[in-house]
């Protein structure tokens, strides 16, 4: 029982930094869906001042705290709802996996729904945009399903 809830305090800090991630992907190309700009690039730019953005700018959460809702180079003021969704995302990829612990295709499902819908709703009429934006994010999703996987048949957790 003890290594059970140990093991589930890791894949939750493991499922915080995927949905982080996740998160911080989701506005980034929910904004460049809607400019049908490129959705895979090392370029983020501030949309105020274009001034590229350091990786240390680009934490998720962490980054808009610290900068004080701010561009540190023109100060233009960063949307609230940057931190928000990305904090949204954590909450539900979190509380889907606590919910359904040993049923992973389960919870993986109910996210991958979670953000199709996310994107769906913000995309208004950039099919193209979107679809290859659900794409990228369903190659993620995999990923993730596959190193979850194998975490959980290496600890030989039962999945129902
Ligand atoms: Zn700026």
């Amino acid at each position: 029982m003890i290594e059970l809830s140990i093991l589930t305090g890791k894949l939750l800090i493991f499922i915080i930094l995927f949905s982080a991630v996740i998160g911080a992907y989701c506005t980034t190309i929910d904004y460049r869906i809607r400019r049908d700009l490129p959705l895979i690039t090392r370029d983020c730019f501030c949309p105020s001042c274009g001034h590229r953005l350091a990786a240390i700018h680009q934490i998720p959460i962490i980054s808009w705290v610290f900068l004080g809702g701010r561009c540190r180079y023109c100060e233009a003021p960063i949307p609230v709802r940057y931190p928000l969704i990305e904090a949204s995302f954590i909450f539900y990829y979190c509380s889907a996996f606590l919910l359904f612990q040993n049923r992973p295709l389960t919870y993986i499902f109910s996210w991958y729904l979670f953000f199709s819908i996310f994107l769906l709703l913000r995309s208004e009429k950039h099919w193209r945009s979107l679809l290859k934006g659900l794409a990228i994010l369903s190659v993620y999703h995999i990923v993730f399903t596959a190193l979850l996987l194998m975490i959980l048949a290496a600890e030989s957790v039962p999945i129902r």
